[in-house]
């Protein structure tokens, strides 16, 4: 039987790309579901979708920028299926651009996004988990969390932090608390489509040819969790085979 049939994963990120992939994936194998991200109607669809399947999926509306709302979605977990013994905290945005275009907002976007929503989401997961006496989380970071590519210096920076603040919490938590990181290399999703600077958007265009489906993260992750409880898979690197 698979480890991870019976389990409770929450999907932060769950509308689009790897987290959407990562849910189906799960729901086959018998975990419940809990879907969240801002677009709700891609949820509900993929919600029904699942339980058309014989799956078990909840959605709920989550903004990661929101502590407050990341409590609630946590709440909402919690009061569907009972508990939480996954978080994927996976929801990111991308919009690349060189530094000397001064793209304040969007680097602040990054921020608030990749690395706050990451921090929100233990803030909410951590207590449970703690008092549950097991949980794990898995967060997504980037193979841009171990090097930096010219316009992607923000970006990278937030998934370099992703990468040291999973680091530390595995440190700090590990033993009834398995943390793992997931850094994809270039993957089939929407994640360019916020890029509003011309020149990183036709670099992406290109690069992403040799993008590798989200289904192949969405295993990795369930590799990470169909582990026994003693197993931490700390870190996993995928990327296109193509990559240079
Ligand atoms: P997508 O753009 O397809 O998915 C991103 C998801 O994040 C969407 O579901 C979006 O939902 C959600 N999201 C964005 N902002 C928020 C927010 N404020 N609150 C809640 N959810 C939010 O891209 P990917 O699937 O590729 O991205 C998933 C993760 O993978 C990201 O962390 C990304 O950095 C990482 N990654 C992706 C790579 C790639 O090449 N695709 C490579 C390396 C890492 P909604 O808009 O509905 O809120």
């Amino acid at each position: 039987m698979s480890n991870v049939k019976g389990k409770v994963v929450v999907i932060t990120g769950a509308s689009s790309g790897i987290g959407e992939a990562t849910a189906r994936l799960l729901a086959e194998q018998g975990a419940s579901i809990v879907l969240g991200a801002r677009r709700t109607e891609r949820l509900e669809a993929l919600a029904a979708e699942i339980r058309s399947k014989g799956g078990a999926a909840e959605y709920c509306a989550l903004d990661v920028t929101s502590k407050e709302q990341m409590d609630e979605f946590i709440s909402f977990a919690k009061s569907k299926f009972g508990r939480v013994d996954v978080l994927v905290n996976n929801a990111g945005v991308m919009p690349l651009s060189p530094l000397e275009a001064l793209k304040i907002d969007e680097w602040n976007r990054m921020i608030d996004v990749n690395i706050r929503g990451v921090l929100h989401g233990i803030a909410a997961g951590l207590p449970l988990m703690k008092q549950q006496g097991f949980g794990q989380f898995i967060n997504v970071a980037s193979v841009g969390a171990y090097s930096v590519t010219p316009t992607a210096a923000v970006y990278c920076a937030t998934k370099y932090a992703v990468r040291a603040i999973t680091d530390g919490l595995r440190m700090e938590v590990g033993g009834d608390i398995r943390v793992t990181l997931i850094s994809p290399g270039v993957t089939e999703s929407e994640l360019a489509d916020s890029i509003t600077d011309e020149e990183s958007r036709e670099f992406m265009k290109e690069y992403r040819r040799i993008a590798i489906p989200a289904s192949a993260i969405a295993r990795s992750i369930q590799y990470a969790v169909e582990q026994p409880a003693e197993v931490d898979v700390s870190e996993i690197i995928v990327r296109p085979a193509a990559s240079p």
